[in-house]
C-alpha cells in the first residue's frame, strides 16, 4: 500500500517502462540503469564560503537531496570546494564552465562529477588532462548542453536552437570523450521553453545510451516554475525518459528537491516522505481541510519513510480513498471524524485532537515499515 509501483503488476495502465541507459555512478550513487531516478539541486551560496555551501548542502540533504552541484568559476572556490567536499554526505558535482584547470582542481579536490562541456575548453590537450584527472580521482562527468548557450556554428548552421542543434551539439560533446575511451558521461539537453525540451530529450535518448540527466532550465519563480517542470519532466519521465533531474526554480534550492520528489511521488517512480492525499473541500467539509492538511505537511515534513494519507473532508470520497491509503481521515460531521489504518476502519475521533493523533499514527506507522525494511535487508544479508 505504501508503494504505488507495487501495483503496476495488476495495474498496467500504472507501468513507465524506463529508456534501458547504461549506468554510470556519481559517488556512491548510481545513476541510469535500474537505479532510482535520482534527485539533485544546486547550491547558491559564495563557493568560497564553505561555511555557508556547506549550510546549504545539510538542508539539501535533509530535504532528500541525492546529489548536489557546486559552482566552481574561480580558483578560489575549488579550493573551498575541497573543505566542502570533505564535509558533504552527498556527492558533489562541480560545475565547470571553461576553465579546464578548474575541472582538473575540482577532481583533484574530491568531485564526484565534472559537468563539463568538452568541447568548450580548447585543444584536445586540455581535454586529455580533465579526462585523465577524472580517471585518477573517479569521477564521472556530465555533458550540459544550453539553448541559450550553443556553439555558433551550430546557430548558424540551423538558424536558431531547436532539438537538431542540442542533440549535434551534445553527440559532439559526447564524442570527443568517447574517442578518449571515455564513457562515465551522462548528458543534459536544457531549454527554458518544454516544447524545445522535450522535443530535444526525445531525440537524444533514441541517438545515445548514456544516463539523461533532465531539467527544464531557469523554468522560474516556485509556482509557474513547479508547474513548467512538471509539464516538461513529467512527460519525459511518463514516456521513460530521464535517469537523474534537477528542477531550476528562482527560489530556495530546497524547494527544487522537494518539488522533484513530488514529481517523481506523482508518478510512481520514487517515494518519499507522507504523500498527502486531500481532497478540495467544499461545504459538505466535517471540519477544515485546507488548514488541517497545511498544518499536517509542515509537522510531517521530517517523516522520511514512504507512506500515504488521505485526508478527505466528508464520506462522499473519504472511506474510498482511505482504501487505498497507509493512514485515512474522513469527516463525518457533529464535530468528529473515522481514522482508517491500513485501509480498514480503526476508530472514531474529535475533530479536536485530530491532528495530534494523526501525526502520532503517521509516525508509528513510519517505524513500523522502516523495522519491517530493516529486517528484510537483514534477512537478505544473512541469505
Ligand atoms: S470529499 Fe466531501 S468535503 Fe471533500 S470535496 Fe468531496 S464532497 Fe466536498
Amino acid at each position: 500500500m505504501s508503494d504505488h509501483s507495487e501495483l503496476g503488476h495488476i495495474r498496467p495502465w500504472r507501468h513507465i517502462e524506463r529508456r534501458k541507459s547504461r549506468q554510470i555512478m556519481v559517488g556512491s550513487v548510481p545513476v541510469g540503469g535500474d537505479a532510482p531516478i535520482s534527485v539533485q539541486s544546486m547550491t547558491n551560496t559564495p563557493t568560497t564560503d564553505a561555511a555557508a555551501t556547506l549550510e546549504q548542502i545539510r538542508q539539501l540533504e535533509e530535504a532528500g537531496a541525492d546529489i548536489v552541484r557546486v559552482s566552481c568559476p574561480d580558483e578560489e572556490s575549488t579550493a573551498a570546494f575541497r573543505t566542502i567536499a570533505r564535509e558533504a554526505r552527498v556527492p558533489l558535482v562541480a560545475d565547470i564552465h571553461f576553465h579546464y584547470k578548474r575541472g582538473i582542481e575540482a577532481a583533484q579536490a574530491g568531485a564526484a562529477c565534472l559537468r563539463i562541456n568538452p568541447g568548450n575548453i580548447g585543444s584536445i590537450e586540455r581535454v586529455k588532462e580533465v579526462v585523465q584527472a577524472a580517471r585518477d580521482h573517479g569521477c564521472s562527468m556530465r555533458i550540459g548542453v544550453n539553448a541559450g548557450s550553443l556553439e555558433k556554428e551550430l546557430l548558424e548552421k540551423y538558424g536558431e536552437p531547436c532539438p537538431d542543434a542540442m542533440v549535434e551539439s551534445a553527440l559532439n560533446h559526447a564524442r570527443i570523450l568517447q574517442d578518449l575511451d571515455f564513457h562515465e558521461f551522462k548528458i543534459s539537453v536544457k531549454a527554458s521553453d518544454p516544447f524545445l525540451t522535450v522535443a530535444a530529450y526525445q531525440q537524444l535518448a533514441d541517438a545515445i545510451d548514456c544516463p539523461l540527466h533532465l531539467g527544464v532550465t531557469e523554468a522560474g519563480p516556485l509556482r509557474t516554475g513547479t508547474i513548467k517542470s512538471a509539464i516538461g519532466m513529467g512527460n519525459m519521465l511518463w514516456s521513460g525518459i530521464g535517469d537523474t533531474i534537477r528542477v531550476s526554480l528562482a527560489a530556495d534550492p530546497v524547494e527544487e528537491i522537494k518539488v522533484g520528489f513530488d514529481i517523481l511521488k506523482s508518478l510512481g517512480l520514487r517515494h518519499r516522505g507522507v504523500n498527502i492525499i486531500a481532497c478540495p473541500s467544499c461545504a459538505r467539509q466535517g471540519f477544515n481541510v485546507i488548514e488541517t492538511v497545511g498544518i499536517l505537511e509542515e509537522r510531517l515534513a521530517h517523516v522520511s519513510t514512504a507512506m500515504s494519507l488521505s485526508i478527505i473532508g466528508c464520506v462522499v470520497n473519504g472511506p474510498g480513498e482511505a482504501l487505498y491509503t497507509d493512514i485515512g481521515f474522513t469527516g463525518g460531521g457533529k464535530g468528529a471524524g473515522m481514522v482508517y489504518l491500513n485501509g480498514k476502519i480503526a476508530h472514531k475521533q474529535a475533530n479536536e485532537g485530530m491532528i495530534d493523533e494523526i501525526v502520532a499514527q503517521v509516525e508509528a506507522k513510519a517505524a513500523e515499515l522502516d523495522a519491517a525494511r530493516a529486517a528484510a535487508i537483514a534477512l537478505n544479508a544473512a541469505e
